[in-house]
C-alpha cells in the first residue's frame, strides 16, 4: 500500500497552493485563499472516482469509521458486527460510540463468514462491518442480503481495498455506506486522513454535521452557525487533504503496477503443489495491494515465513501472531483494558473474548501469508523476487512430502 512510495512534485504543487496563503483550515477566511478548496475538491473528485453521490473527507480512517456509524444513527448499545481480522480501529470505532463491538469468524476469503454473521446476530444489532483486509473483499452479496432480511445497516471498511470492486462497484459504495483511510501506509496518502462515502444524503448531511462539532454549515459566517446536533472535531487540514488531490490522480496508475507485481508473484506460487489462495467472492475485483496465500498447515505457514525474511524477502506477514490485525494479539480489548470507566452497555454486552471459540478463524489465520505489493520495485526485481519465493516455499514444501 504505497502512497508513501510516490510523493513527489504533483504533492508538492498542491501542498504549496495551500502554504502560499496561509488557509490551512477547510472552512471560512473566504478573501484570504485565493479560492484554494483543496478538502472540498478532494470530496467531489473522490466522490466521482468512487460511484457515489456523497464523500466527507476526515481526519482519519478510524474517525471515519466512527462518524458512519454515529451518521447513520448508531449509538450506546447498539450491536455492530465486525470479524476477528481487522485492523485495531473496527472495534475503537465502534467503541468510540458506546456501541458494543461483536466479533465473528472469518472464513476462506479472510472476511467475514456470513454464516457467523447471521448467527451473531441480536435485538440489538444494528450494523454489519465487513473489512476488506489486504486488497480483497468480503462477500458482500451475501452480507447484502442478510442486512436486507434483518434491517441492518451494511457498512463497508474499504481502508485496505481503494480501487478494488465488486460486481463492478467501486469497493465502499456497495453497502450503505463505505469507508477509507489514507494514513501513510495505505495505497494513496494524506499523510493523515479518512474519507466516507454514500448514496444516503441524509448520512452525507449528519457525516459533515458530526465531524464539525455538529455545525450545520449553512451560509458563510461560521460563527452564525447553529448546531442542529451534538459532534466532534474531526476535521481534515487543508494541508492534508492538498496531498491528497495528487495521490487520487495516481491511484489508476498505483492500481495498474500492483496487479502487475501481484501477477507475477501469483504466477510463480501456483507452480507450488500445496500453495493455495485466499478466495475472492464471485464478482469481485481485486485492489492488488497484497497476494494473500495459504500453506498446508500453521507449521509450514510459520516455516515458510521465517525462511521468506531469512532469504531476503522482504514486507512478507504473517498475521496470526501480528499485535495490530488479529484478534490473538488483542490482549487488550480481550481484558477491557481501559483507562478510565467504560460505558455500562459495553461492559455489560460484550462478549467474553478470551472463552469464545474462533478456531474457524484460527484455522485460516494460522496459514495465512501475505506479501505487500510496492509499485516502486523494478520489472527485474519483480522477477527476482517471485522466483525467490517460489523456491523457497516449494523447498519447504518438498522436504515436508519427503519427511
Ligand atoms: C488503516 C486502517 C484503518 C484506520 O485508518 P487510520 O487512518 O490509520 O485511522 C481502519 N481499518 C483498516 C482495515 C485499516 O487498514
Amino acid at each position: 500500500m504505497p502512497g508513501f512510495e510516490i510523493f513527489g512534485a504533483e504533492e508538492r504543487k498542491q501542498v504549496n497552493d495551500v502554504l502560499e496563503t496561509g488557509v490551512l483550515m477547510r472552512y471560512g477566511f473566504d478573501g484570504m485563499r485565493n479560492n484554494h478548496w483543496k478538502a472540498k475538491e478532494f470530496e467531489t473528485a473522490f466522490a466521482e472516482r468512487m460511484q457515489s453521490a456523497h464523500c466527507q473527507l476526515v481526519s482519519s480512517g478510524t474517525a471515519a469509521l466512527t462518524i458512519a456509524l454515529a451518521s447513520a444513527g448508531v449509538g450506546a448499545g447498539d450491536e455492530v458486527i465486525m470479524p476477528t481480522f481487522t485492523f485495531v480501529a473496527s472495534f475503537e470505532s465502534i467503541m468510540m460510540l458506546g456501541a458494543v463491538p461483536v466479533l465473528v469468524d472469518i472464513d476462506d476469503t479472510l472476511t467475514l463468514d456470513p454464516k457467523a454473521v447471521e448467527a451473531a446476530i441480536t435485538s440489538k444489532t444494528k450494523c454489519v462491518m465487513p473489512v476488506h483486509m489486504c486488497g480483497s473483499m468480503a462477500d458482500l452479496k451475501a452480507l447484502k442480503s442478510i442486512c436486507e432480511a434483518h434491517n441492518l445497516l451494511l457498512l463497508e471498511d474499504a481502508c485496505q481495498a481503494i480501487g478494488g470492486t465488486f460486481e463492478g462497484k467501486p469497493l465502499g459504495s456497495y453497502g450503505d455506506l463505505g469507508c477509507f483511510s489514507f494514513d501513510y501506509v495505505k495505497t494513496i496518502t494524506c499523510g493523515e486522513g479518512g474519507g466516507i462515502i454514500t448514496n444516503n444524503e441524509k448520512y452525507a448531511i449528519n457525516a459533515d454535521q458530526y465531524q464539525d462539532h455538529g455545525h450545520d454549515h449553512v451560509g458563510n459566517d461560521r460563527g452564525a452557525e447553529t448546531h442542529p446536533t451534538l459532534g466532534y472535531n474531526f476535521r481534515i487540514s487543508e494541508l492534508n487533504a492538498a496531498v491528497g488531490l495528487a495521490q487520487l490522480d495516481k491511484l489508476d496508475g498505483i492500481l495498474k503496477l500492483q496487479k502487475k507485481h501481484y501477477t507475477y508473484m501469483r504466477e510463480a506460487l501456483e507452480s507450488v503443489d500445496g500453495v493455495t489462495f485466499r478466495r475472492v467472492p464471485e464478482g469481485g475485483v481485486e485492489n492488488y495491494s497484497f497476494l494473500n496465500f495459504f500453506l498446508p498447515t500453521e507449521a509450514l505457514a510459520q516455516k515458510v515465513h521465517k525462511a521468506l525474511s531469512e532469504a531476503g524477502v522482504d514486507a512478507c506477514f504473517y498475521w496470526y501472531t501480528n499485535n495490530w490485525h488479529y484478534i490473538n494479539g488483542w490482549e487488550h480489548l480481550r481484558d477491557l483494558k481501559a483507562m478510565g470507566n467504560l460505558p455500562s452497555e459495553i461492559k455489560q454486552q460484550m462478549q467474553q473474548l478470551n472463552e469464545t471459540d474462533f478456531s474457524k478463524s484460527d484455522a485460516w489465520m494460522g496459514r495465512t501469508v501475505s506479501s505487500l505489493v510496492k509499485i516502486g520495485w523494478k520489472e527485474a526485481q519483480v522477477k527476482e523476487r517471485a522466483e525467490k519465493m517460489k523456491q523457497v516455499v516449494s523447498e519447504i514444501l518438498s522436504t515436508e512430502r519427503i519427511q
